[in-house]
């Protein structure tokens, strides 16, 4: 493992792998989509309990290496109580966060996910930091459908 690739796996990314926030499938939600990352393996889940425009719970179940799940369990922290409008702007700036050859500055709302941002120099791991974020934002379409990341 190159060092490059130990210092992907800050503490705080597998904090939330060993321990992931919100995770199994919940007994009620109302939208779900599922992410498929053949490349890598990771399969999620994604459950979302939406009242009008707010996103009142979030889920997730997985299977996957400890960015997926890292990146999933942040993901359902950081929506839940957020709006449709504003969990899509998070996804807009965390994935332009991860895809981005700036070194810019994760901006305050993104929090932890900025732990994620060193997937930039690995282009198959960022399919893995926003897979459940691609499933989020299906579920939040209303497309109950697998989700690729191809
Ligand atoms: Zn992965």
């Amino acid at each position: 493992m190159s060092s490059g690739l130990t210092d992907l796996y800050q503490e705080v990314i597998l904090d939330h792998s060993r321990n992931p926030k919100n995770f199994g499938a919940p007994e009620e939600s109302n939208r779900q989509a599922r992410g498929n990352n053949p490349l890598c393996g990771d399969r999620v889940s994604v459950y979302l309990t939406v009242e009008g425009d707010h996103i009142n719970d979030a889920h997730f179940d997985a299977r996957g290496c400890a960015i997926s799940i890292a990146s999933a369990s942040m993901m359902t922290e950081m929506i839940k109580g957020k709006t449709v409008a504003q969990a899509k702007s998070l996804f807009d700036r965390f994935h332009a966060l991860v895809t981005s050859d700036a070194e810019g500055e994760a901006d305050e709302d993104l929090a932890e996910l900025a732990s994620l941002s060193g997937v930039r120099a690995f282009p198959t791991r960022i399919k893995c930091a926003t897979l459940a974020w691609h499933a989020m934002s299906a579920a939040l379409d209303g497309a109950d459908e697998d989700v690729k990341t191809e």
